[in-house]
């Protein structure tokens, strides 16, 4: 089996060299990955410009684009053969509720959604590597057990690994994205010479984080797997709103 590996924090990334270690061995992976931290950079393609891969010492390729630039060439091109599957991170902080919309991580896994294998996306709930080592034995586990899953096509996992000692998970739980509140304002700031900018800030606290959610099960030390699709149709919305296209032409 061929994995093609990507994340959104950049080739250099420790996340990135521990997902590639804890897979290595299980199948035939490659490493495309954006050569700056592209965290936030959500599905965004680049089509104003060429894109250049350039290979590091480790074999890990670079492209200065996006987490989806990346899987997109891996996946129609760039490679001699097509991968099966795409496996992304892994990510150095949470990517719970809303920040899938955001998550270059995520985007990177729903690029490799035309894949017949599920796509993985895997994050440590901490901006510190410390436990990385956890989030790679998780990601190892859940990678190598893709063979007793039976999804619907295109479905992508989240994943969110707490950030604790393997000793200490208390298992795997199952569980629907929460919701964050608004994020904090942007910051201020004034350059040398002047100009006025805005540091975008934090995002929201938790605020639909009750059981079930993608954000209870980390606090409580599950490692939280949310299969996410595509389609954002919102059925519900179809009742309020067939009468009000009928009346606009
Ligand atoms: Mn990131």
């Amino acid at each position: 089996m061929r994995i093609l590996i990507s994340n959104d924090d950049g080739v250099m990334a420790p996340g990135l060299a521990a997902l590639h270690g804890a897979l290595v061995d299980y199948a035939d992976c490659v490493v495309i990955a954006p050569d700056q931290d592209r965290s936030g950079a959500s599905s965004a393609l680049t089509l104003d410009r060429p894109l250049y891969p350039h290979t590091l010492p480790n074999g890990f390729i670079g492209i200065d684009g996006t987490p989806t630039d990346c899987v997109h060439l891996g996946l129609n091109g760039l490679l001699p053969e097509v991968p099966h599957m795409v496996v992304s991170g892994i990510n150095l902080g949470a990517n719970l509720g809303d920040d899938v919309l955001y998550s270059g991580t995520v985007a990177a896994a729903l690029e490799g959604r035309f894949l017949d294998l599920p796509a993985f996306a895997f994050s440590l709930v901490s901006r510190q590597p410390e436990h990385l080592v956890t989030a790679a034995h998780v990601a190892r586990q859940l990678v190598t057990a893709h063979e007793r899953l039976n999804l619907p096509p295109r479905t992508v996992l989240n994943i969110n690994i707490p950030n604790l000692p393997l000793s200490h998970l208390r298992g795997v739980q199952l569980t629907r994205l929460g919701h964050r509140a608004r994020a904090a304002a942007p910051v201020k700031v004034v350059n040398p010479r002047g100009r006025e900018g805005y540091w975008i800030a934090v995002a929201g606290d938790a605020e639909d984080a009750g059981p079930g959610t993608d954000f209870h099960a980390v606090l409580q030390g599950y490692v939280s797997v949310t299969p996410l699709q595509l389609d954002r149709t919102f059925h519900e919305a179809f009742k309020g709103l067939d009468r009000w296209v009928e009346g606009l032409l």
